[in-house]
């Protein structure tokens, strides 16, 4: 599913409510520096990449213009969300774009919140990791406990080390939502002990304000692909919900 537009909706979501969103990518193409086997925009090599990123202007005028209809119409905002067709902090001015964010909700939405998704490889730049701690949401993901086992479910392109990207959320000091995909697929099941186990470590070390664990909603451009149920998940993540860890499941 991609979505054309820079900002699009307020779409309906099932965790952020109404949600306008903010998408910093390719109008007509996906750019991710993951390219995970449950990517709901399919595969980086058969997107219609035009390369071409909004810029710090275009981004700032469509969503001043959303938030001024949506204010004169009555339409409610519950957050404003960077999501779209890729990974938002691959935008070279994300944090300029988080800031005239941040002052646009303050000065038309003020009861919005603003919230990122994001694959969390670049949280380890100053930059991003800042913009980052600026936001109500930052929604940062890790599917997978090891670099082995996340070669197989995101396949980053270039390096990346769960270590750092563990080391990095530390920085935040639990202010995050940790986002993760629970599936089963060739080679990687989250049910597993080697999946699960050293995931929740993950999770105790770094300790998020909530968890957000999630599974297959949309048709995947990998083969085998199979979803868990909501009460299969509650199940498992049973453990850290007695530790006191919020966990909201979506099934
Ligand atoms: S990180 Fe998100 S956008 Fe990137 S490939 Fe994975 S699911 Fe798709």
């Amino acid at each position: 599913m991609m979505r054309e537009d820079t900002v699009f909706g307020p779409i309906r979501s099932r965790r952020l409510g109404s949600s306008l969103g903010v998408n910093l990518l390719p109008r007509n193409g996906k750019l991710c520096n993951f390219d995970c086997i449950y990517c709901e925009c399919g595969w980086n090599k058969d997107g219609l990449d035009d390369r071409i990123l909004p810029d710090v202007r275009e981004v700032e005028e469509a969503l001043k213009a959303r938030l001024t209809f949506c204010r004169e119409q009555g339409i409610a905002i519950d957050s404003v969300t960077f999501s779209g067709d890729g990974e938002p902090t691959l935008h070279p001015d994300f944090a300029e774009i988080i800031d005239r964010t941040l002052a646009l909700r303050d000065a038309l939405c003020p009861e919005a919140r603003v919230s990122v998704l994001s694959n969390a490889t670049r949280i380890g730049r100053e930059d991003v990791f800042r913009a980052l701690r600026k936001v109500d949401n930052p929604i940062l993901k890790i599917d997978a406990p090891s670099d082995a086992l996340a070669a197989r479910i995101n396949r980053p392109a270039g390096t990346y080390h769960v270590a750092d990207v563990v080391a990095a959320m530390e920085r935040f000091e639990g202010a995050f939502i940790l986002q993760t995909m629970f599936l089963r697929a060739p080679g990687f099941d989250s049910s597993s002990p080697e999946v699960l186990l050293p995931w929740m470590e993950i999770v105790r070390k770094v300790h998020p304000r909530e968890v957000m664990v999630y599974t297959l909603d949309r048709p995947a451009p990998a083969e085998g692909l199979e979803k868990m149920t909501a009460q299969e998940m509650s199940v498992l993540v049973e453990p850290l919900v007695r530790e006191g860890f919020r966990i909201q499941i979506r099934g």
